[in-house]
């Protein structure tokens, strides 16, 4: 899932300044799902703007993904009237719908922050990158490119204590996790083979459907 958190008001209400008629829009997929935007948030958000600002005409509402050129098109009468599409989506929906709506200003809301999962309640953790290059199965299922805070591929750096990174006590020593992972699985002689230097340039930035079926 991706997870992001809402700006600060400041920065918020200096974006959407030059506007008095705006359209709130939050995302009903990831942005819902922690808690950034969802219903409840463009409601927050919204009523914090009105407050500060007696000329605003404001309308909100929700779509169920900004990702997507068929739920955007709802917006399209919705937001006919609106000079600025304020956004609760993440950095991938507020483009989408930039996109569609070109002759208007599409501002975001958030700061979208990495892809990760749930601890526990309200805590989450990034865990991938999408680097485009998924080496998961030699590393016990433990992402170094994530969770290893120098984005080792070839194995630790030698300064972890007691199983923690030595970047920062919180944190476990990524290299440390995936060497008892890949102990525990009988596939040590992993560690044998080195990994390729990622060559980022062959990072995907566009992929077709056709591309992504499996061969
Ligand atoms: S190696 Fe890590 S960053 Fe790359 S795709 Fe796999 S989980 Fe994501
Ligand atoms: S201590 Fe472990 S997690 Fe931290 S930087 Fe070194 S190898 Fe990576």
């Amino acid at each position: 899932m991706i997870i992001a958190k809402q700006k600060d008001m400041t920065e918020i209400a200096k974006m959407v300044a030059p506007y008095s008629r705006i359209y709130v829009v939050g995302c009903g997929m990831c942005m819902t799902y922690c808690s950034a935007g969802g219903p409840e948030e463009v409601e927050k958000l919204a009523e914090r703007l009105m407050a500060g600002r007696e000329d605003l005409i404001l309308e909100k509402g929700m779509i169920p993904r900004q990702c997507s050129e068929k739920f955007i098109e709802r917006l399209e009468e919705k937001t006919r009237d609106f000079e600025a599409i304020l956004s609760l989506g993440c950095g991938n929906g507020v483009q989408a719908v930039a996109m569609r709506f070109p002759d208007k200003r599409v501002l975001p809301a958030l700061d979208t922050q990495f892809i990760g999962i749930e601890k526990e309640s309200g805590l989450w953790t990034e865990m991938c990158m999408a680097c485009g290059d998924c080496i998961l199965w030699r590393t016990a299922g433990i992402c170094p490119v994530t969770r290893c805070a120098k984005g080792l591929l070839n194995g630790p750096c030698g300064g972890s204590q007691e199983g923690r990174c030595e970047v920062s006590n919180d944190i476990p020593c990524a290299w440390q996790e995936i060497y008892y992972g890949l102990k525990r699985l009988g596939i040590l002689d992993y560690l044998k083979t080195e990994v390729q230097i990622k060559s980022w340039s062959v990072r995907p930035g566009r992929l077709a459907r056709e591309e992504l079926k499996p061969q």
